[in-house]
């Protein structure tokens, strides 16, 4: 597995809308490690193709599965993680409940924000080997999932927040 480096701000990459992903062979294989890998290092909560520089709808996200709102970051935190791998997703249902929360991004580093997000979804899509695969998330993990699927249709969170700020960049986020 390789590190691959992560786009930022201004790369025109993160505006362009990625291309289905149709061959599922030993260069996709790879990808997939090197992104989860490169989100592990980062560290970040969530990667989206894009922003290692390819085009294509896939993302990696990887967060406690039990997501609940009472916890503090440091019990999520704590909780065993969850790896998903996702091509091609699409989000087929939503919940009418919407939460706002704070935001970050790898490819937009010292910016956070308040994004406004579904607070439960469905998404469907494939694994890493082609096969179909639905997942239902609510929370955190939720908000991941949509951050992680803009980015596939060049949606950056700066351009849907309803409030943004500076941060100094030393501090540990939940970067996405
Ligand atoms: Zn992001």
């Amino acid at each position: 597995m390789t590190l691959r480096p992560i786009v930022t701000l201004p790369d025109p990459v993160l505006k362009r809308k990625a291309k289905p992903v149709t061959k599922f062979d030993k260069d996709l294989q790879t990808l997939i490690d090197d992104m989860i890998e490169t989100m592990r290092d980062a560290p970040g909560v969530g990667l989206a193709a894009p922003q290692v520089d390819i085009s294509e709808q896939l993302i990696v996200v990887e967060y406690s599965e039990e997501d609940d709102d009472e916890d503090t970051e440091e019990e999520a935190e704590a909780k065993p993680k969850k790896l998903y791998v996702m091509i091609n997703p699409v989000i087929v249902k939503a919940s009418e409940e919407k939460v706002v929360g704070v935001e970050g991004c790898l490819s937009i580093p010292g910016i956070q924000g308040d994004v406004e997000r579904y607070e439960a979804i469905q998404v469907k899509g494939l694994n890493r080997f082609g096969k179909p695969q639905k997942i239902k998330v609510n929370g955190w993990m939720a908000r991941i999932f949509q951050h992680e699927i803009d980015h596939l249709n060049g949606i950056l969170f700066t351009e849907i927040a309803s409030r943004l700020w500076k941060f100094p960049p030393d501090e540990e986020e939940h970067e996405l």
